[in-house]
């Protein structure tokens, strides 16, 4: 009989190291808190240093783990308890309820266009509404919809229930509840990934008071094709497109008053978004403000030297101290010392600025550590303690990938996948500890 090995969190972490582990005909169970799997990559429009198409890379992915025979999909799910030890731990999945039959949706999206309850868009960073009955994005697996309860009318104030009217599948059910899952597991992988950090607790960067000062998730969003502008590089204040911008970098990161470390993606991410700015408006004129350039991988320093030559892209060693609104409602007007011993104050109004807040250990890190009786490190990520197993964590049979042991881009986060794929086996198989 395979072995039940449960991964806990569906970004392309948790996506490879499912894929990797169920093709060595383990049976796999992927857990996902959102409605579909996919992470923060889903969202991204392309990808360093190639600028390959993001969704190009990891949508087939996706459709592979959900069709592959030993892969078990838990989506809108949480681990509500974990018991025991390697090799026999106990997990509880509480899979919530979402008011649709899975086995009767077929993803028609009729319910959608007549649901009349608009909230902000997760997938889109706020930037465009959802309806209360949703598809997070188009290329959601499940490709099932998904009744978000707090903001339904039916469900929240016994309203409306148009829904049910026009499903003709009869997939809606306002009296479903979620349920717990009770599983068998020999080894846990965790791959739960970082949440951006709330820029908003650093008033002086400006974002949430000036509206052209908008997060890198967002500009990512602003610049993808499937986006809330369908790919036109606007800014938010007046859908004009800019004629200058600028980045700032380490917002929140390599700071002693919020997160030591650095990000370690946001360097080379801002010198991506850069150069798609460009290809987007040839004439834009782009700024990074920058404390040091890491740019440590295969093709990271020529990709910041084409952002340069190619691009015009003009990088600026500084901190900005202060984002101000520049004039009325649009732009902002940021001052920072130039850099060298004798730094002076410059005030310079760019059209556009964005933010590259601090990346953090996902929100539900620290709760399932505590579940499992598991060390963090000073910065919240899971403990890897032994050099020789880098993907062990501080408990045997409980496996750390991606970014939940530490901040990595999305290659170093996939070979991390499928090592844990091969230490999984090797410790099942009486490996040597
Ligand atoms: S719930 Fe019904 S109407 Fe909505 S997408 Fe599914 S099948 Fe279509
Ligand atoms: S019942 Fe809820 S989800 Fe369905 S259409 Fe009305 S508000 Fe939207």
């Amino acid at each position: 009989m395979k072995e039940n090995v449960v991964v806990i969190g569906a970004g392309i972490a948790g996506i490879q190291a499912s894929l990797d582990l169920a093709d060595m005909g383990f049976s796999v169970h992927l857990i996902e808190k959102t409605p579909s799997i996919g992470g923060h990559m889903a969202q991204l429009d392309k990808t360093f240093p190639t600028n390959d198409c993001s969704m190009c890379i990891l949508s087939p992915k996706m459709i592979m783990c959900a069709e592959h025979e030993n892969i078990t999909l838990h989506t809108y799910s949480e681990v509500d308890s974990i018991a025991g030890d390697f090799p026999r731990f106990k997990v509880g999945i509480r899979e919530k309820a979402r008011y649709i039959d899975l086995n009767r949706c077929t993803g028609c999206g009729d319910c959608v266009a007549k649901c009349p309850s608009k909230v902000p868009s997760e997938f889109e960073e706020g930037l465009s509404i959802r309806k209360a009955i949703y598809l997070p994005f188009p290329q959601a697996v499940p490709r099932k919809m998904t009744i978000d309860a707090e903001n339904c009318r039916k469900i929240k104030d016994n309203k409306c229930g148009v829904c049910l009217k026009v499903c003709q599948a009869g997939a809606v059910d306002y009296d479903q509840k979620g349920r717990i899952v009770e599983l068998d597991a020999a080894v846990i992988v965790i791959a739960t990934g970082f949440d951006l950090m709330d820029a908003t607790a650093l008033p002086q960067f400006g974002y949430g008071i000036c509206k052209d000062v908008v997060s890198s998730m967002q500009f990512e969003r602003i610049l993808s094709a499937s986006g809330p502008t369908g790919g036109h590089l606007v800014r938010p204040s007046d859908d004009k497109e800019p004629v200058n911008l600028a980045f700032v970098q380490c917002v929140g990161s390599r700071d002693a008053k919020n997160h030591l470390y650095c990000s370690s993606v946001c360097c080379m991410y801002a010198t991506k978004e850069s150069i798609l700015a460009t290809e987007h408006a040839p004439d834009v004129k782009i700024t990074i403000f920058y404390m040091d350039m890491r740019a440590v991988g295969k093709g990271f320093q020529e990709f910041v030297q084409r952002a340069k030559k190619s691009h015009g892209v003009r990088y600026v060693r500084s901190r900005p101290a202060k984002v101000q609104q520049a004039n009325g409602d649009n732009g902002v007007l940021v001052s920072y010392e130039t850099p060298g011993m004798t730094g002076e104050p410059v005030s310079e109004e760019y059209d556009m600025l964005i933010l590259c807040p601090a990346l953090l250990p996902s929100s539900s890190t620290r709760e399932i550590a505590k579940m499992l009786d598991m060390e963090l490190d000073d910065d919240g990520f899971f403990r890897t303690p032994d050099i020789r197993y880098p993907t062990d964590s501080s408990k045997k049979g409980i496996l750390i990938c991606g970014f939940s042991g530490a901040p990595m881009d999305i290659p170093d986060s996939v070979s991390q996948a499928s090592g844990v794929a091969a230490r999984t086996a090797e410790l099942l198989s009486g490996g040597d500890r």
